[in-house]
């Protein structure tokens, strides 16, 4: 990603005096960026006929350990939509036994989404649990009239995947020049992913909004985005982006909160 930009491109005027200042400020821009990447990884699906099984997927329906093992809207009664469902041993990394689930209220109709105030973490709009699979998936009719098409997870892009800079001052992180950041950042240098991903860093839409650990305190670690319209045909308020989090020492707590414009 390392590429000199022209001196002569006019924003830059104001942030160095010479060529040789400016490839200094990039630099040091490039070294912030290199010191806090991570591994981000992007889902490759395919779709396929939906059935009840321990696939990692998004859409589609869920592996249920029992027939009442569906969880149900308290707003309007109905099954929630499976917006992800990640088997663990799928992970490129991190593998783990189980699944971790996220089901939604997506009803329309009886507007669960805003009447229980689903972007927020642990809404009731929302259930996002850790299961073990105990065998082979129960088979039920669930209560819903449509279900998302079931896109499979068959592997996984890994890409490098750089902090909002929403978190820059969380991260401590202060940049050289305000005018060289902005740039590379709208060029989508350095900035991160808007897409469905595992791991990496969040794109915020409002703010960095990472939940707290109900049971410890400490702030809950990012495990996987959904972005508006990528692979699941749903809309997170004005195309925003929604994040699954994971305790950091109990990673059976789990949250799911979503922000758009
Ligand atoms: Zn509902």
């Amino acid at each position: 990603m390392k590429k000199s930009l022209p001196v002569e491109t006019g924003m830059f005027h104001s942030a160095a005096n010479s060529y040789k200042e400016l490839q200094q400020l990039l630099e040091r821009t490039y070294a912030i960026f290199e010191a806090h990447k991570k591994k981000a990884y992007l889902p490759v699906t395919e779709a396929v006929k939906m059935e009840f099984s321990s696939n990692s997927k998004i859409g589609g329906i869920p592996y249920l350990r029992n027939e009442n093992d569906w969880p149900v809207c308290p707003n309007c009664q109905r099954n929630m939509d499976l917006l992800v469902q990640l088997n663990l041993a799928d992970l490129p990394e991190r593998q783990a036994d189980g699944l971790v689930q996220l089901f939604y209220c997506t009803a329309k109709e009886a507007d669960c989404s805003s009447m229980l105030e689903g972007y927020l973490p642990f809404s009731k709009a929302s259930v996002v649990r850790k299961i073990a699979i105990t065998g082979p998936s129960a088979k039920v009719r669930p209560n819903l009239t449509e279900v998302f098409q079931e896109k499979r997870i068959v592997g996984w892009q890994a890409c490098f995947d750089y902090p909002h800079r929403e978190e820059y001052d969380s991260l401590g992180i202060e940049v050289p020049h305000d005018g060289v950041f902005d740039y590379l950042y709208e060029q989508k240098i350095g900035s991160p992913i808007r897409k469905d991903k595992l791991f990496g860093w969040p794109y915020w839409v409002q703010g960095a909004k990472y939940p707290q650990n109900p049971e410890t305190g400490s702030q809950m670690q990012f495990l996987f985005q959904l972005a508006s319209f990528d692979h699941l045909n749903y809309r997170f308020g004005d195309d925003g982006t929604g994040h699954i989090t994971q305790g950091a020492e109990n990673t059976g707590q789990l949250a799911f909160g979503w922000a758009g414009h």
